[in-house]
C-alpha cells in the first residue's frame, strides 16, 4: 500500500493536522523499510533508543526533532573568560541575547505549550545562563515538574562539570541520560588562562589551584555519567593561541573515559558582550580553523559538527528559534498537555525517516562507486526532514555537506542574512552571503531567481532548483557522479 507524499511543512502545520492524524493511523505501509531506522551497524541498540530521536547526540534526528531549553538555573559557581553572565551562557548560547528566566512551574507552562504546538519537540534541556548542576534545586524541581506530565520527553542538562558528580545518582533517577560537560582543557596552566577563579567547598579558589580542582572534578563527573550509562557530550569551547592546539588531548582524554561525543565549537567574543575575551581583543577561530581542527580530531572521540551553540531559551529544530512564540506572558495558567500532535508527527516521522535511510544509502553507494579521489563541498537550504526545501532568498542557514571517497557527511553550517525581504532582494545582502559561502562548489535550494544565481555563479559558486524537495543526500550523489563518475546528471532529484 502507497502512503501519499508527505512534505514537512504538512507535517507540522496545524492547518493540515487532520490530514496527518489520518496518515498516522493509516494502516499498511509504502515504504520497503518501514519500522527500520538509521542505526548504525556497529552501535549498541540501547545506545541508539536513547539518541535516535535527540537532535544534538544524532546528526539524522536533527532534521526531524526539535529541543527546548528553559532558562531556570542561573547561578554559576565558576567564572569563564568568554562569558558574562548579564548575557546567555557562552556554552549553550549566543552571548548577548538575554533569555527570559523562569521558575520551575512557569518552565513547565512553557514546555507543555511547545509540547502542544510543535510536534517535533522531544528534548527539554537546561543549558544556562549559569550552572545547572549548582543551581541543582530548580534543575531537579523543573524536570519533576515536566516528566510527570510528558513523560516521553527527554531530559538533558549542560554543566561546566564542577558540582556534577554530588548530583549524578539523582540525575540517574530522574532518567536523564543526556549530560553535556563543557571541557576546555586538561593541563590546569591552560585552565588557568580561561577559568579566573571557581567557587568550590564554600571558598574561591584561583588561578592554576582553581583550574586544577575543576579538571579533577570534570573527570570524575564523566567517569560516574559513563559507569551509569548516561550519554555524555562534551563541548570544548575553541579559543585560538590558548587552547586550540590542546584540544587533541582533551578529545584523548574524555574519549578514554566514555564520552560520546565531542563537540567542538567556535570561541564567540566580540568586545560588545562585556567578557574578559572580548574586552581584550582574544579572537575567535575562523570557520577554516575550526573545520582543519575538527578534521584533525576524526578518529578520537566521536565528533558533533552539527551543533548551532543555541540560546539558553531556544525552541524548535536546531538552526531556527520559535523562542518568541512561547513567552511566559502568551501562555495561560491552567494549561494542560495535549499529546495527539506529538505522537501523531511521530508515526508519521518513522515512515519517512525508514526512506530516508534507505535514500541515503544509496547516495552514498553512489558516490563511492565514482572512484575519485575528488571531493565536493554543497550548502544546502532545508527547513528540516533531510530534504532541499527552502527558498534561496529565504534561508537564514546553509547546511555544509562534502561528498567524497568517504561518503556524504554533514560537515557544519553557514549563517547568513536572509536575502529575500518583503519580495525583494538586496544587492548588499547577497555579498555578505557570497562572503559566507567562501569555499562551496555548489549551492542546493529549493528556488533561486536568476539574479542570485548569476552573481553566485560570478563568483565561482553554482546554485540549483532542480532537485528541490528531494533527499539531500540523492541529490549530492546525483551531482557527484556527474562530476567525477561515470554516471549522467539526472534531470531531477
Ligand atoms: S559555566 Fe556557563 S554561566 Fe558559568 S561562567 Fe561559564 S559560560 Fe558562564
Ligand atoms: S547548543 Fe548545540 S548541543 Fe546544545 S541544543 Fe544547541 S545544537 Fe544541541
Amino acid at each position: 500500500m502507497s502512503l501519499p507524499t508527505i512534505s514537512l511543512e504538512s507535517l507540522v502545520s496545524s492547518k493540515s493536522f487532520d490530514k496527518l492524524l489520518t496518515i498516522a493511523k493509516s494502516a499498511g505501509c509504502a515504504s520497503s523499510s518501514c519500522g527500520s531506522s538509521a542505526k548504525p551497524d556497529e552501535m549498541d541498540s540501547a545506545v541508539w533508543e536513547k539518541i535516535k530521536d535527540h537532535p544534538c547526540y544524532s546528526e539524522e534526528a536533527h532534521h526531524y526533532f526539535a529541543r527546548m531549553h528553559v532558562a531556570v538555573a542561573p547561578a554559576c559557581n565558576i567564572q569563564c573568560n568568554y562569558c558574562n553572565r548579564k548575557y546567555d551562557c557562552a556554552n549553550e548560547s549566543r552571548p548577548g541575547v538575554v533569555s527570559e528566566k523562569l521558575t520551575p512551574d512557569q518552565a513547565r507552562r512553557k514546555v507543555i505549550a511547545v509540547a502542544n504546538e510543535v510536534p517535533q519537540l522531544s528534548v527539554l534541556g537546561i543549558a544556562g545562563p549559569g550552572d545547572a548542576c549548582y543551581d541543582w534545586k530548580k534543575t531537579k524541581a523543573t524536570f519533576e515538574r515536566v516528566a510527570s506530565e510528558i513523560r516521553d520527553i527527554k531530559l538533558c542538562i549542560s554543566t561546566n562539570g564542577l558540582a556534577l558528580a554530588d548530583h549524578v545518582a539523582e540525575l540517574a533517577d530522574m532518567n536523564v541520560d543526556h549530560v553535556t560537560i563543557t571541557i576546555n582543557m586538561v593541563d590546569p596552566e591552560i585552565g588557568a588562562k580561561i577559568y579566573p577563579w571557581i567557587f568550590y567547598n564554600h571558598r574561591r579558589h584561583t588561578g592554576i589551584d582553581a583550574a586544577r580542582i575543576l579538571h579533577k572534578r570534570q573527570m570524575l563527573g564523566l567517569e560516574m555519567l559513563t559507569a551509569r550509562g548516561i550519554l555524555t557530550k562534551i563541548n570544548s569551547v575553541m579559543i585560538p593561541s590558548v587552547n586550540d592546539e590542546h584540544l587533541t588531548e582533551v578529545n584523548k582524554w574524555v574519549k578514554e573515559r566514555g564520552a560520546f561525543l565531542h563537540n567542538v565549537m567556535p570561541l564567540i567574543s566580540d568586545p560588545a558582550h562585556g567578557t574578559h575575551f572580548g574586552l581584550t581583543g582574544q579572537r575567535g577561530p575562523t570557520a577554516l580553523e575550526l573545520k582543519t581542527l575538527q578534521d584533525r580530531l576524526e578518529g578520537g572521540a566521536k565528533l558533533m559538527r552539527h551543533c548551532r551553540q543555541c540560546r539558553a531559551d531556544a525552541v524548535g529544530l536546531l538552526g531556527e528559534d520559535r523562542g518568541k512564540e512561547f513567552t511566559i506572558d502568551q501562555i495561560s495558567d491552567e494549561i494542560t498537555y495535549d499529546a495527539s500532535k506529538r505522537e501523531a508527527y511521530r508515526e508519521v516521522v518513522a515512515r519517512e525517516r525508514g526512506d530516508h535511510v534507505v535514500a541515503k544509502s544509496e547516495a552514498v553507494a553512489t558516490v563511492k562507486a565514482a572512484g575519485s579521489s575528488k571531493s565536493l563541498l554543497i550548502a544546502v537550504a532545508t527547513k528540516g526532514g533531510g530534504r532541499i526545501n527552502e527558498h534561496f532568498g529565504h534561508t537564514t542557514e546553509f547546511q555544509v555537506y562534502e561528498a567524497s571517497q568517504r561518503g556524504i557527511s554533514f560537515i557544519g553550517h553557514r549563517k547568513v542574512e536572509q536575502y529575500c525581504l518583503g519580495g525583494r532582494g538586496a544587492d548588499a545582502t547577497l555579498d555578505s552571503i557570497i562572503a559566507a559561502l567562501k569555499g562551496i562548489d555548489i549551492v542546493l535550494c529549493a528556488k533561486i531567481g536568476d539574479c542570485p544565481k548569476d552573481q553566485l555563479a560570478e563568483a565561482g559558486i553554482r546554485a540549483m532548483d532542480v532537485y528541490g524537495y528531494g533527499y539531500i543526500e540523492t541529490a549530492i550523489s546525483a551531482l557527484y557522479a556527474a562530476e567525477f563518475g561515470s554516471e549522467p546528471l539526472a534531470a531531477t532529484a
